[in-house]
């Protein structure tokens, strides 16, 4: 592996390695990122000055489609965090089947301090910086931490300025009034919702009512909590950034909903009793649901985990240190790729309707976003099932028999680029 890939990446993929049916082809193909662009992006600030920000574009690996995968804004963006998540990018494709490759980008900023002007500045900035890699067959950019609908509006509208001409396919997660798709922003909780359902008896059997902790209660989190509560689960706890609320019995998710959104925290909460966040790790539960933060759960914290399985929203909520403490507690954890994988689906879908110059009803999402989490989901448990393998560790090697299988395909002439 590269020096640029996190050790958590590096740990993750060997351990998988020996498992899966991989050519040497790949392994040599995945050991570095396709592509790296690194762009300094001069804004002009509201005050007249001039401020230059990093800016960053991945594409790890596109032997089965364009790249695809997020542009996050974020004080702490490096181009290892970037290549990392453009790597995990490139299993969640594959372990979805999707037609792409991985690819991430970000900017190292602090959104919060800039005007609603200068992040749209920033934003274009960021497409004229990087429209020479981009485009519906070369790399499809998103939605990520801090960038929203309204920002790839912005982003969307740059690039058709700047290719003269529309070219919708181009970026995904855009408003619906600009080619979006309904059904998006609960795309992720609406497939992490599919996959619980699928696993829940075999990851908990004999559990009436089981009971969720969810750390995070932003887009994913929220939408997840009223998902459970009406599937008959009890979410006993759930936590953001500045507190968690706890009652054994279940808590009135939609009551809290409300409170969140008219007060914009779960402080002071009508319901439960409020703790502080960091204690929601700890909390009794059957699952806990990280959905918050890269590394929520790590070597110092996973100890005190009374869950029998970890459904991974974010990602990265758990780093390699804490797998091993959990596998030793006989905990499952179900991973992120496959997880959280709801959103770029739909991303999918997306794409799919802006080339055809089409557009997807609802009804049509919902029904195509289920049949593609079962079908992988199903997969992953049936591989776990035939090697004896723990569900996080299949569902590497389902991603990574299909990239071997697509990187073999291509003959070593086509891979390389070079003539016969
Ligand atoms: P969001 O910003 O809407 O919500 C994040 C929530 O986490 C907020 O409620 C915030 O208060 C809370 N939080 C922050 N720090 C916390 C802490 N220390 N303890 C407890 N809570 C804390 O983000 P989101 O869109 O819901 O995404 C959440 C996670 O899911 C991220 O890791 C993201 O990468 C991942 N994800 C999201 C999508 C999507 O489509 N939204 C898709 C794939 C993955």
């Amino acid at each position: 592996m590269t020096d640029e890939l996190l050790q958590d990446a590096a740990v993750r993929f060997e351990e998988a390695l020996p498992h899966a049916r991989l050519s040497e082809d790949t392994r040599e193909r995945l050991a570095r990122p396709r592509s790296s662009l690194k762009v300094s992006i001069p804004v002009r600030m509201d005050d007249g000055s001039l401020r230059t920000f990093a800016g960053y574009r991945v594409r790890y690996d596109v032997t089965r489609g364009p790249a695809k995968g997020g542009i996050r804004f974020n004080a702490g963006v490096t181009a290892a965090e970037v290549t990392t998540l453009a790597f995990w990018m490139t299993f969640k494709t594959a372990l979805m089947d999707l037609p792409f490759g991985g690819g991430k980008g970000g900017v190292a900023v602090d959104p919060k301090e800039l005007s609603t002007a200068e992040l749209e500045r920033l934003s274009r900035g960021y497409i004229e910086a990087t429209a020479d890699v981009i485009g519906p067959d070369i790399d499809i950019p998103a939605p990520d931490v801090a960038t929203n609908e309204m920002v790839m509006g912005w982003m969307a509208h740059e690039y058709a300025v700047i290719q003269r001409g529309h070219e919708p396919a181009a970026l995904t997660g855009k408003p619906l009034a600009l080619g979006g798709i309904p059904g998006r922003s609960s795309a992720t909780s609406d497939g992490a919702l599919h996959v619980i359902r699928h696993l829940r008896d075999r990851v908990l059997p004999d559990v009436d009512a089981p009971r969720a902790a969810i750390q995070g209660f932003g887009n994913a989190g929220a939408q997840l909590a009223s998902g459970l509560a009406e599937d008959g689960w009890r979410v006993v706890a759930v936590s953001d950034s500045s507190a968690a609320v706890y009652d054994e019995d279940g808590l009135d998710v939609a009551k809290l909903r409300e409170h969140k959104s008219s007060t914009g925290s779960l402080g002071d909460a009508p319901v439960g009793e409020v703790l502080d966040p960091e204690q929601l790790i700890a909390v009794a539960c059957d699952a806990l649901i990280p959905s918050a933060l890269e590394g929520a759960i790590h070597g110092d914290n996973a100890g005190d985990v009374r869950a029998r399985v970890v459904f991974e929203v974010a990602n990265g909520p758990v780093t390699a240190d804490a797998d091993r403490i959990l596998d030793d507690l006989g905990v499952d954890v179900v991973p992120d790729i496959l997880v959280n994988a709801g959103g770029v689906t739909v991303s999918w879908f997306e794409w799919i309707a802006n080339r055809q110059g089409d557009r997807w009803s609802e009804e049509l999402v919902r029904e195509r976003l289920e049949e593609r989490m079962l079908a992988e989901t199903r997969a992953v448990a049936d591989l776990a099932d035939e090697r004896g393998l723990r569900l996080r560790t299949a569902a590497y090697v389902h991603a990574l028999e299909r990239l071997t299988d697509a990187v073999d395909a291509t003959g070593t002439s086509a891979l390389f680029g070079q003539s016969r």
